[in-house]
């Protein structure tokens, strides 16, 4: 098997596996519970805390658990404009963010705010100016991803959120940096960030577990509400061997996202080389994306087409993200890609564990699936 769906989920690193077996058979007890044994699962949440906020620069306290991105993003926007929107009506967010965000959003807007959405310029770019520019002082909330997961394309979030900050104190800063974190270097606070969303399975830790980072000072009000767990932000037993393996995955990598990310770029430059060697293919990713993630296309050739074709040889790619489920992306037309690149596009995404002769059987695949599949008009 050789899997190129890194974006859209990994496989569990043996240590967050072991974590979460030892967490699910021994230290099973519930983290409310006075006794030792739910002391003792009350520390594993606490080594997950210091972990995941010290990868990002914060504070264990800041950190609450959720049960994966969606749930974080959702608390994000739900939680800041319920607590900083009631004079201020205006949110911002981009066209080319998760459908948690935007659908958060949304929902906000049906709600009586007035809602922005930035769209890319016509070279696909979202500007710094274009996210200052969609923010004034009666601005409450805006929402902008670090790196893009259906083309790797990287926001220029911190030097945006930097400017907001300094005019408007009072705007609250929410980033998805789920497709970042732990394979870019990041920082709360170089990012200027309020709150920052996460996800346990994109980087080796079980699905289903997530965090949100809230700045200390910063009040987001709960979503869900029941007994109180996590300071009342998140009520609902602990999670705690999906947290605890997340923990340990955090950990696992926190040493190497500078090595991680050197041989991502490596893997990805062969990969644009090798696969700008076929006839008519198309590298939609800019110089400047993630190098975890390349999105290309086979002009003509129906992406899900590519995708099963590959699969027969072991190789598994997505169609622009595995989220859209083979509905046409919007985050692609927002990028401006034209219709029949689009509907052609395919997602690689790797992992520290993709080396070149994993890139040489894509190629291989490609090159056949450009000879034989049947182009549409
Ligand atoms: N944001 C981004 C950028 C993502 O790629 C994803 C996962 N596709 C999510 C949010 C949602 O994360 P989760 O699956 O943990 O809910």
């Amino acid at each position: 098997m050789i899997y190129l769906d890194n974006a859209a989920t990994t496989k569990v690193c043996p240590e967050a596996a072991e974590a979460v077996l030892y967490a699910m058979t021994e230290a099973f007890g519930n983290p409310s519970s006075l006794h030792g044994l739910g002391i003792e699962a009350e520390k594993l949440i606490n080594f997950s805390k210091e972990k995941i906020a010290s990868a990002i620069g914060g504070i264990p306290s800041e950190i609450i658990f959720t049960s994966g991105a969606t749930e974080s993003n959702n608390l994000a926007i739900f939680g800041l404009a319920e607590n900083y929107g009631r004079r201020k009506k205006k949110i911002v967010t981009t066209a080319v963010e998760h459908p948690s965000v935007l659908e958060a959003m949304k929902k906000l807007a049906s709600d009586g705010y007035e809602l922005t959405v930035v769209e890319p310029d016509s070279n696909g770019e979202i500007t710094e100016d274009a996210l200052v520019g969609a923010v004034d002082g009666s601005t409450c909330l805006i929402s902008a991803m670090l790196v893009n997961n259906e083309t790797g394309y990287i926001l220029p979030v911190s030097r945006a959120f930097s400017r907001i900050k300094k005019l408007y104190p009072d705007c609250m800063t929410h980033c998805d940096c789920v497709q970042g974190f732990m394979k870019l270097p990041l920082s709360a606070k170089a990012l200027c960030a309020d709150a920052i969303s996460l996800s346990g399975h994109k980087i080796y830790a079980p699905k289903g577990v997530g965090a949100l980072w809230v700045k200390k000072g910063v009040r987001v009000a709960p979503i869900l509400r029941g007994g109180g767990q996590q300071n009342g932000l998140r009520s609902g037993t602990e999670a705690v061997p999906l947290i605890y393996g997340f923990g340990k995955a955090v950990e696992a990598l926190s040493k190497t996202v500078g090595t991680r990310f050197e041989h991502a770029e490596e893997i990805r430059d062969y990969a644009v080389n090798r696969i700008s060697e076929i006839d008519g293919a198309v590298i939609n990713s800019k110089e400047n994306a993630s190098p975890y993630i390349l999105s290309i296309a086979l002009p003509g050739i129906k992406s899900e087409t590519v995708l099963h074709y590959l699969e027969q040889s072991g190789i598994y790619v997505s169609s622009g993200s595995a989220c859209s489920r083979g509905k046409k992306s919007s985050v692609l037309a927002a990028f401006r890609f034209p219709a029949k690149i689009a509907d052609s596009t395919v997602r690689i995404s790797t992992s520290f564990e993709t080396e070149k002769e994993d890139i040489d059987a894509l190629v291989r695949g490609l090159r056949l699936a450009n000879e034989t599949l049947v182009r549409t008009k």
